[in-house]
């Protein structure tokens, strides 16, 4: 059923790096157009193939600071001693429209969001194991291996917050993982607390 006037979920998606964040994103956005994925801004270098305003906005720790004193971020952090960023403006304008805007974001960020959005959704995925983490990691060969190190440091520290999330969902099976986010999304967008508005419209419609 159609729902012009209900707003489009904000949904953190958390995890540590090399749980599969992107690649499962990447089989959601395909399968579901309604998704919008936020674009972060970062302080990190690009890695290869990864495009400006594509993969995040690049930007010198000058240009982040100014953005985060124009209050333009809806949350920002520091990993692995770089700065990452959701710019506000396209979140709240899908939103409106009625889209569902994933956040791609590590765990600072996320409890920001659940303090400052609380009808925020929020999952965070698991890898099946640590060894499997690790694994993925070096496979991706995106980074040195003190960064992949560092990396696998972190990740003990944020799976640890995974409990203070509203769902957690295990990266084992790629597809299986994707149909259980999007159990999550439907189930979400019919609770009664987002749907109360519906009362009146079928009072109303006689
Ligand atoms: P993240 O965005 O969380 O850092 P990626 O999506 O880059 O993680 O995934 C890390 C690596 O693991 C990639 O090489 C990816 O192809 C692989 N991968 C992701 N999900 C799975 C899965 N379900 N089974 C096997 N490999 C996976
Ligand atoms: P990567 O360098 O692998 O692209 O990202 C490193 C970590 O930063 C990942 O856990 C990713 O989810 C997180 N991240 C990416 N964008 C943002 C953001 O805008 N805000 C926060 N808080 N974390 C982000």
């Amino acid at each position: 059923m159609a729902m012009p006037n209900q707003e489009g979920l904000l949904v953190v998606l958390s995890g540590p790096s090399g749980a599969g964040k992107d690649t499962v994103l990447r089989e959601l956005l395909r399968l579901d157009q309604n998704v919008m994925l936020s674009i972060s801004a970062t302080t990190r270098a690009p890695r290869e193939g990864e495009e400006d305003g594509k993969d995040y906005f690049f930007l010198s720790k000058a240009e982040f600071i100014q953005m985060l004193s124009k209050n333009d971020m809806l949350e920002h952090a520091e990993y692995c001693g770089h700065y990452y960023g959701t710019p506000r403006g396209p979140v709240e304008e899908w939103q409106k429209k009625g889209r569902d805007v994933i956040l791609e974001i590590e765990v600072q960020g996320g409890q920001q969001i659940r303090q400052s959005c609380p009808n925020a959704v929020s999952i965070f995925i698991l890898p099946p194991s640590l060894k499997v983490l690790a694994d993925r990691l070096r496979r991706r060969n995106t980074e040195e291996e003190d960064v992949v190190c560092q990396r696998l440091e972190t990740a003990k520290q944020e799976i640890l917050q995974a409990v203070h999330y509203d769902y957690i969902v295990i990266n084992d099976d790629l597809a299986e993982c994707v149909q259980e986010i999007k159990a999550i999304l439907l189930a979400e967008k019919m609770k009664s607390a987002r749907r109360s508005h519906m009362i009146q419209e079928v009072l109303e419609n006689a």
